[in-house]
């Protein structure tokens, strides 16, 4: 018999994955849905009744984000418009059900080329927080995610929260499109991220943009961050964006879309964040 542990300490956790190889279970929306048909013979680590893992927490320099924090209550969170970005995102991953049990930690280490939370934590430079029972290290997520579903999280590990660093600049902002099949409850084909920074003369400062789906992990593109500095905050953005700026992208072909399809959707989407992004700035 495969055997199910919930322990209710972070250290009871961490001795119990120090001792024996153990599947991680937070919400379970990509746990169960992988394991369909099959027999459930994985021994788990529940880690839902870790209190310590819950609440998110504006700290001196960045916010905290922990492993349990679900999308709802991503939604729920009093966080600034640096967090639209990530905010939209949460309302369109599942239905209410799936984001009332489903954690941001679980969609990074999950890894999916089509997570819908990783773009946004790109272009917000986020860091992630892993614990073992011998260290605790803070990793930027550019550096977590390896490649499509792999990880630099070790078997002993938990990623116990994500870190946003606090922006510098006044005037900042995030926004997030998604494309799908359909208009909601259904697994992106491409989305855009981007987040900017502008000074009092509301000129931009600091430009992220990043589009998933396309490559095996989601894709900063730096050439257009930097074509975007020093314009002025406004729909006129969109007009920046050329293929070029795609270069970083590799999309495949597969049924929900081919690759040339995926690459034209991918510069128009990251064109309409840039414009909608820069006319509410
Ligand atoms: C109907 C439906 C619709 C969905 N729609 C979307 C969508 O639109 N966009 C999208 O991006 N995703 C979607 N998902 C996928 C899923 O809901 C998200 O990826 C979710 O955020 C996963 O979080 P979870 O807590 O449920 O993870 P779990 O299923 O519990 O875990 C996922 C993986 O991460 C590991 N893990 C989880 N937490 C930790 C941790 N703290 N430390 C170490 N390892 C950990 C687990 O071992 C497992 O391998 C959908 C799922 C369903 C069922």
């Amino acid at each position: 018999m495969p055997d199910y542990l919930r322990p209710t300490a972070l250290d009871d956790a961490l001795a119990a994955l120090s001792r024996r190889r153990l599947t991680v279970l937070a919400g379970g929306t990509d746990f169960y849905p992988a394991r369909v048909g099959e027999p459930l013979d994985d021994d788990v680590l529940d880690i839902t009744g870790l209190p310590s893992l819950h609440a998110i927490e504006e700290r001196d320099d960045h916010w905290r984000i922990p492993a349990l924090s679900t999308w709802t209550d991503i939604v729920r969170a009093d966080l600034p418009p640096w967090f639209d970005g990530l905010k939209l995102a949460a309302r369109e991953i599942g239905g209410r059900q799936v984001q009332n049990a489903g954690t941001l930690c679980g969609n990074l280490c999950n890894a999916s080329p089509a997570a819908d939370g990783v773009p946004v934590l790109l272009g917000l430079d986020a860091e992630v927080e892993l614990a073992s029972l011998e260290r605790r290290e803070t990793m930027p997520l550019a550096d977590f995610l390896r490649g499509n579903r792999e990880t630099a999280l070790a078997p002993d590990q938990l990623m116990v929260a994500v870190r946003v660093p606090k922006p510098r600049a006044e005037r900042t902002r995030g926004h997030f499109l998604k494309l799908g099949a359909r208009r909601y409850l259904v697994i992106s084909i491409v989305m855009a991220a981007a987040a900017l920074e502008a000074a009092a003369d509301g000129r931009i400062v600091r430009a992220a943009v990043a589009v998933g789906a396309c490559s095996p992990v989601a894709q900063r593109l730096p050439t257009l961050e930097q074509a975007l500095l020093g314009r002025p905050c406004d729909a006129a953005l969109g007009d920046a964006v050329t293929d070029a700026h795609m270069a970083p992208l590799a999309p495949l072909d597969d049924a929900r879309g081919s690759a040339a399809y995926r690459m034209d959707a991918a510069r128009t989407l990251t064109a309409r964040t840039l414009a909608e992004l820069g006319s509410m700035m």
